[in-house]
């Protein structure tokens, strides 16, 4: 399959989950970063971090210089591309965010089960890699 159908794929399995026709049109107006996204996903960069007993979840996508943390539900992302993108008021799509969609949609991501006792403990640990 080549790439543009496979976005158009990857697009149709977002449409069919009820994923919002603006952020869908957003994402395929930047082929260049949903490209990106979509061979994150295909190398497992996207993890899924479930923490016990509470049901918190944090995405984590592992770039080239470190992880970053991302909060899909919310559209939040912890990499300097969000930042400045929120900070100029573009929209506030990065590769990583982008990934995460695409993981949970088609499953292709790694998901790591802790205790509750670590949350805070990593989340400090990304926090420091993201500042
Ligand atoms: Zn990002």
């Amino acid at each position: 399959m080549d790439r543009a159908s496979e976005l158009k794929e990857v697009c149709r399995k977002l449409r069919d989950k009820g994923f919002p026709e603006d952020i869908l049109n957003a994402m395929l107006s930047d082929e260049d970063r949903f490209s990106r996204a979509l061979e994150a996903v295909k190398k497992r960069k996207v993890k899924k971090y479930v923490f016990k007993p509470s049901g918190r979840v944090i995405w984590i996508v592992v770039g080239k210089k470190r992880e970053y943390i991302v909060l899909p539900k919310v559209s939040f992302c912890s990499c300097d591309d969000y930042y400045y993108r929120i900070m100029n008021d573009e929209a506030s799509l990065c590769y990583h965010l982008i990934a995460c969609w695409i993981a949970e949609t088609t499953g292709e991501f790694d998901l790591i089960e802790e205790e509750d006792s670590l949350y805070d403990f990593l989340l400090e640990d990304w926090k420091k890699q993201t500042s």
